[in-house]
């Protein structure tokens, strides 16, 4: 069975876990604290680094 799913490095940046989810501190009308999510800024949320573009040519 051939393999098609290439090892994708994982994000150095976020070492694999893109998305935090921060407590805000305060608490919504239900009595739930408030969160918020936020993805990692270098793989948006992937996980994974994304491949940078080898073919940028300059000048050409
Ligand atoms: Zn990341």
């Amino acid at each position: 069975m051939p393999q098609h799913t290439l090892p994708r490095p994982i994000c150095g940046h976020c070492d694999g876990f893109p998305t935090v989810t921060i407590t805000t501190g305060t608490r919504t009308p239900d009595g739930h604290r408030e969160t918020i999510s936020a993805n990692c800024p270098a793989c948006h949320g992937t996980g994974h680094t994304v491949p940078a573009r080898a073919h940028t040519r300059i000048g050409a």
